[in-house]
């Protein structure tokens, strides 16, 4: 009974010394700095410890000792203290975890980007300072890349942001494919992507950039549709470009720009390049201003028929006379309307605007046939062919005494939604031209579907084309299939009489370029017709 007792005693003091270092085993970690008041757990750790000595004491006693039953109440005590702290400490440590995951959860969010995962804007900056640091402990350089979409928007406008979204987070994965794991990729918010690349050199860099327009440029196939977007990349790098990660990030942004402005995938910055980033920071704000439409101006350049030499339309083309800036050329303003979503107002003023001018020249007797770009933007807007429709209602001009020309990658960034406007153009009476031709994606095949009545050249095959012989060759193929399919041909970009004479042999049917006329203001048009139609033998194709 004695023995009994003894061991059944012993048996709860040994059992609640156990529980007593469960909880120092479990709660060991929270003695990291990491977790908060370490100094708090180390004082109850010196309790529990002092417990367990306790309780040894006791176990010690209680087998030095006969035993009564006073003993067993302490030792369930003992036991019942021994669960209690375990239980506790145990609590303890799952509120501090849960806690601790919350808190990393909430800084995981507050630092990456919730649609792709990438981090945000601030992480990378966060990124760019730690980089610095280390690069300036190795005296290694760093490379700072800002990406930007190029069709992005359109994307979005045209299929819906559900697409948009698509897109970005199947981009994702493909950006960190480009990339070594020790680098950084960043979704600096909308379509722009920020990337840090440690210890390059600047001929490093330039093979990730390609790498990374490649993956880029690759089709995307959202929702059943191709969409094919493309990119360019601004460089800036440490020291040489700048030692703080917001200045570096200024630059990067300044080249970005320049390689867009070029059409040329990516640019390393360089200092120059500011007074264009400030001159395009006027332009943003000036396109905003109502005054924009009584600073712009059309300009009319002639094309000339080679059946008979004559003139056979015109092509209108803006002009911007801005205070400050003095002339801004399309090129370089355009691009930035759409960006700020003003191509819709300046389309219609250029529409208004030429259909006035036709009305006016059909009055004096010399009707002309008009050719009036359209942008990108312009074929994600559904109302257009009937906003066209209504421009024409009040002037007694005829659809068909106009063509519009929408260019070729910009029918690539949505095909079905530009087919269907293109269709609705055509059954309106307007003629419609395929622009740029041969610079975007698009085979000829595709664009068979097309209603369109002709094609242009791109001009960057035909201002070489006598003396480059792979542009020579592309120029007569374009031609050649074109008429298979029964486009009329257009060549713009001719400069001299060489290319002119190449272009007749070859079978083109209409030329438009420098050699001929610049664009010139309306009021020299008639004049400039005439002059010309007198000698128009000169440049018929010999039958
Ligand atoms: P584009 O439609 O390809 O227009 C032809 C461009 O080539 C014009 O430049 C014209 O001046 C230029 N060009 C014509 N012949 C020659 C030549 O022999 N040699 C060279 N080097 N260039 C020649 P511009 O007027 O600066 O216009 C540039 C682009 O801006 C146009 O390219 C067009 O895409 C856009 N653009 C112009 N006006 C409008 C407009 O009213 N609306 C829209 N959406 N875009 C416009
Ligand atoms: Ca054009
Ligand atoms: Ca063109």
């Amino acid at each position: 009974m004695m023995l009994n007792l003894q061991i059944s005693a012993l048996l709860l003091v040994t059992l609640g010394a156990l529980f007593l270092m469960q909880a120092l085993v479990t709660a060991r970690f929270l003695l990291n700095d990491e977790y908060g008041h370490p100094r708090g757990w180390k004082i109850l750790f010196g309790f529990i410890i002092l417990f367990l000595f306790s309780y040894v004491g006791y176990g010690v006693m209680l087998t030095a000792r006969p035993i009564e039953t006073i003993d067993l109440v302490i030792a369930a005590v003992f036991f019942g203290g021994g669960l209690f702290v375990v239980m506790v400490v145990r609590m303890s440590v799952r509120t501090v975890q849960y806690v601790h995951h919350m808190r990393a959860l909430e800084r995981h969010h507050a630092l990456h980007d919730s649609l792709t995962s990438l981090p945000n804007r601030r992480l990378m900056m966060e990124r760019i300072d730690q980089a610095i640091v280390a690069a300036q402990s190795r005296q290694k350089p760093l490379a700072i890349l800002i990406l930007d979409l190029n069709r992005f928007k359109e994307v979005n406008d045209t299929l819906g942001h559900h697409c948009g979204d698509q897109l970005l987070m199947a981009l994702s994965p493909r950006l960190l494919s480009a990339i070594s794991a020790t680098d950084v990729v960043a979704r600096l918010g909308g379509d722009e992507f920020g990337f840090v690349l440690e210890d390059v050199s600047v001929d490093q860099v330039c093979n990730i950039c390609k790498r990374i327009l490649e993956v880029v440029d690759q089709p995307f196939v959202i929702d059943g549709h191709g969409v094919s977007i493309g990119g360019s990349v601004g460089i800036a790098m440490y020291p040489e470009h700048g030692d703080e990660p917001q200045l570096l990030m200024q630059h990067a942004d300044v080249a970005m720009y320049e390689a867009k402005r070029h059409g040329q995938g990516y640019a390393v910055y360089e200092p120059e390049q500011d007074q264009y980033s400030l001159n395009r920071l006027r332009i943003v704000t000036s396109l905003r201003d109502r005054a924009l439409f009584d600073q712009l101006a059309l300009y009319y350049q002639p094309k000339i028929s080679l059946q008979d030499g004559r003139v056979c339309g015109l092509e209108a083309l803006l002009r911007w006379h801005h205070p400050t800036l003095r002339e801004v050329y399309p090129d370089n303003f355009i691009p930035v309307a759409e960006r700020a979503g003003v191509m819709r107002q300046i389309t219609h003023w250029v529409l208004r605007n030429t259909v006035n001018q036709m009305e006016q020249w059909q009055n004096a007797g010399y009707p002309q046939h008009v050719a009036v770009n359209l942008s990108v933007r312009n074929l994600a807007d559904e109302t257009l062919p009937q906003e066209i429709r209504q421009i024409l209602d009040d002037y007694s001009v005829a659809p068909s005494a106009i063509t519009l020309e929408v260019t070729e990658s910009s029918m690539m960034a949505n095909p079905r939604l530009a087919q269907e406007i293109l269709n609705k153009l055509n059954a309106l009476g307007f003629l419609t031209s395929i622009d740029d031709f041969g610079s975007g994606y698009s085979s000829l095949a595709y664009l068979k579907k097309l209603p369109a009545t002709e094609i242009k050249i791109d001009k960057s095959f035909v201002l070489n084309m006598t003396h480059d012989e792979s542009d020579a060759v592309i120029v007569h193929s374009t031609i050649a299939l074109a008429h298979n399919m029964g486009y009329r041909v257009v060549a713009e970009g001719v400069e001299n009489a060489e290319t002119l004479e190449l272009l007749q042999v070859l079978g083109c049917d209409v030329v438009q370029g420098f050699y001929f006329s610049k664009a010139m203001p309306a009021e020299q048009v008639l004049a400039w017709v005439q002059a010309h139609n007198l000698n128009h033998l000169r440049y018929a194709r010999a039958i």
